[in-house]
């Protein structure tokens, strides 16, 4: 990989909002140290933040906004060796589910060019299907931004259980759901990487004490049979053509796997529970961008502070990212909370409860991924707000829980991929892999 084929591939797909132009100095650094990342490069998506790397969230309010420091995950992963060649668009702080909302302009699905990369991880996707093997995204998800353009674009693509891995220098979006995850098209790349930048970090209080398994050493000994739930409420209504993928995908493994069909009746409730959720906590969080410590500034400060803000904020902040401080505000204001975030809270720990019981009877739940393959640019664009947040449908209930969830891409229809999805129980990653493995091993995995 060099510098000038990475520039010109972004011409063509637009999957990075900046590039580190110094990429192959640093690879070259790095390749006499024979550290275990020594030959990897990474992209990073662009809310996580990156040492003397711009990093916008995919926002015009964070334009020009250069680090000083590096998220956790991307200090361990340069303290392996790890290359950071550059950062890859997305939906404005993660708010979409194609891309499209990305200020700098959306990435093009690398298997079709009038088509969505999925959101909002959709330049980390678009980078992870065109680049060499030797490439892994570290991506983000808060309602199934790793999973949707996985599967749009045909990678692999992890989200780990939520506080797996260390949130620090993660610009937030939802903090009791951001997750920071993994694509790549090998699973030995996904678990080594895991094993890195996952762990407890003292910088940041949800990440999780709990030891890091040798997940590469678990892969050595997969169980010989995966007991695997298929949950009515995640065929009910999705192309039958995917579900027909699924379906079949399983039966070419029958010798590994149980299946048994059961119901996740919570499910229905995931979609506005994930939305009250998100955007409650989206608004909170970027109250802080108001031109005065964080964000854009005006040369001109000699209006009152209320007005000084609204104007900083409505010239930067996009439409999707003024909706949801507008809904979330409104969700969170006096006499509301109980109408709204408390309620979604009390079914939100219905829906965790609801997971963990299914998880008595099997080791993974298997879904598709999405309910429908890549849409192409002007589909997207006819969609209203309420459609666009449909699309999550599959992925919000998993998200919600925090269980660890990871998109293989296991057939196309008409040259585009098809994902589909396991879902484990919380800290169970090590499955999730195995399972993957599997699929890999009997090549039904295609890129
Ligand atoms: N599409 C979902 C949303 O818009 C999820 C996005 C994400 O996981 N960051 O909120």
């Amino acid at each position: 990989m060099n510098l000038f084929e990475l520039q010109k591939l972004n011409e063509k797909y637009k999957c990075f909002i900046t590039i580190n132009k110094n990429f192959e100095q640093e690879a070259e650094l790095s390749k006499s140290t024979q550290k275990p990342l020594s030959k990897w490069y990474f992209s990073v998506k662009d809310n996580i933040c990156t040492a003397g790397l711009q990093t916008t969230a995919g926002s015009k309010i964070l334009e020009n906004y250069i680090p000083s420091f590096d998220a956790t995950a991307i200090k361990r992963i340069k303290n392996a060796g790890g290359i950071i060649i550059g950062k890859t668009a997305q939906d404005e702080f993660g708010f979409g589910s194609f891309s499209t909302n990305c200020a700098f302009g959306a990435p093009k699905n690398p298997h079709s060019l009038e088509r969505v990369t999925g959101g909002s991880s959709g330049g980390g996707a678009c980078a992870t299907a065109l680049l060499e093997d030797n490439h892994i995204a570290i991506v983000e998800s808060t309602g199934g931004s790793i999973s949707c353009p996985a599967s749009f674009c045909g990678v692999i693509g992890l989200t780990p259980t939520y506080g797996r891995v260390s949130r620090f220098g993660l610009i937030d979006y939802a903090s009791s759901l951001d997750k920071i995850g993994i694509m790549a098209k090998s699973i030995e790349k996904i678990a080594l990487t895991l094993q890195i930048i996952a762990g407890k970090d003292e910088k940041e209080a949800t990440s999780s004490e709990l030891p890091v398994p040798n997940y590469l050493e678990k892969l050595k000994k997969p169980p010989k049979k995966f007991k695997i739930c298929l949950p009515k409420e995640y065929v009910e209504g999705i192309d039958p053509k995917i579900v027909e993928i699924i379906k079949n995908t399983l039966k070419k493994i029958s010798d590994f796997v149980e299946v048994e069909e059961i119901s996740l009746p919570m499910t229905k409730y995931a979609l506005p529970v994930y939305y009250i959720c998100a955007m409650a906590e989206a608004s909170t969080n970027l109250a802080k961008f108001c031109g005065l410590r964080y964000g854009m500034e005006s040369e001109k400060k000699d209006k009152k502070y209320d007005a000084y803000f609204t104007e900083i904020r409505s010239k930067y902040f996009g439409e999707e990212a003024k909706r949801r401080i507008i809904l979330g505000t409104f969700i969170r204001s006096e006499g509301y909370e109980r109408k709204f975030y408390l309620r979604a809270m009390k079914i939100r720990t219905l829906i965790i409860n609801e997971f963990k019981n299914a998880f008595k009877k099997c080791d993974l739940i298997i879904a598709p991924t999405m309910p429908f393959i890549a849409p192409c640019f002007d589909e997207v664009e006819k969609l209203t707000p309420l459609q666009n947040y449909q699309a999550d449908i599959l992925t919000v209930a998993p998200n919600l829980a925090g269980i660890p969830m990871i998109s293989l891409p296991v057939e196309k229809i008409s040259g585009l991929p098809v994902g589909l999805h396991a879902m484990a129980n919380f800290f169970n990653e090590e499955k999730l892999l195995q399972f993957a493995q599997l699929l890999e091993k009997e090549k039904l995995l295609v890129f």
